[in-house]
């Protein structure tokens, strides 16, 4: 049996007072408990960021890699043992932005990983530049007279570029975000949780309060929405912009069963790679001492 308490860890965490980032780790810690995964079978891989030293800060296995680069290191680490629970984090730069290009190819190959975006619509780490999903107008270091540039949609991306499981979350609202986890990891294939996470040292604009005006659940407000039809979950993705942030979903919006890229991989179909003898080496046994 694994309690909510076997993934916490002495760290004493870095984050500001009030960042949305605790929510998101109370309720990863909550999805992977109500699981029953235990610490040795999962893994946690973040790139650079405030959000990734979230690794830092739950007993499982954890890998803090480059800037943009958690993903193609969480994927090697499913090819290496796809028997484990491999979870992605970080922020909305680093993943949208620098790490953009291993997000489109990596969910088109729908490996069976969670990725988790901590979307604060800035960069913390580096005290608040316009980051890919900042809003057109708003004000920040690197953007005085306000951002021109369209904002990157990430669902409607996701939706399009090959995910098979697609969700948005709130960290105000914690319950809610670990049932999306939830969903999430127990997904077989490619899922990403865009996280609206208020950033509340450097944007002063997607407060707590403004999400809370505008955020609505999916499944309550719209319980027609069938998370089957791409089409419908494209018109969802769209309604930040047609609104002009207005009205805010949350929940599920895309979810469809196909094999992940492991399933089609003959090599490791039925046994891991780690169990597999390299070269008259079984390598099981070095990872046994
Ligand atoms: Fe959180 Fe922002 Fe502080 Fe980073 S700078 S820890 S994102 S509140």
């Amino acid at each position: 049996m694994v309690a909510i308490a076997d993934y916490n860890v002495r760290e004493k965490s870095q984050w500001c007072p009030g960042c949305g980032n605790f929510a998101i780790v109370g309720a990863l810690k909550g999805a992977l408990a109500e699981l029953q995964i235990p610490q040795h079978q999962a893994v946690i891989v973040s790139g650079i960021g405030c959000s990734s030293k979230l690794p830092h800060y739950v007993n499982t296995y954890g890998f803090e890699s480059l800037h943009g680069r958690g993903l193609p290191v969480a994927s090697g680490i499913k090819l290496a043992n796809n028997r484990l629970t491999v979870i992605d984090v970080g922020g909305d730069g680093d993943g949208y932005g620098i790490g953009s290009g291993h997000f489109l190819h990596i969910m088109r190959r729908n490996y069976d990983l969670t990725y988790i975006v901590h979307d604060n619509q800035i960069y913390g780490l580096t005290t608040g530049q316009a980051s890919p999903t900042s809003q057109i107008g708003m004000k920040t270091k690197t953007t005085p007279h306000g951002v021109v540039e369209t904002p990157f949609n990430p669902l409607s991306t996701a939706i399009n570029g090959g995910a098979t499981f697609v969700a948005r979350a709130f960290a105000g609202d914690m319950a809610h975000m670990k049932e999306i986890f939830r969903q999430a990891i127990s997904h077989r294939g490619f899922a990403l949780v865009d996280v609206f996470q208020p950033c509340v040292t450097f944007n002063k604009l997607n407060t707590y309060d403004f999400f809370t005006k505008r955020v609505y659940k999916l499944e309550e407000q719209d319980p027609k929405h069938d998370t089957g039809n791409r089409m419908l979950a494209l018109e969802k993705a769209y309604e930040q912009v047609k609104t002009n942030y207005e009205r805010l979903p949350i929940g599920v919006f895309f979810k469809e069963d196909r094999p992940t890229y492991e399933d089609t991989l003959p090599q490791i179909k039925d046994k891991a790679l780690v169990e597999q003898p390299l070269a008259g080496l079984d390598i099981s046994k070095a990872l046994d001492d």
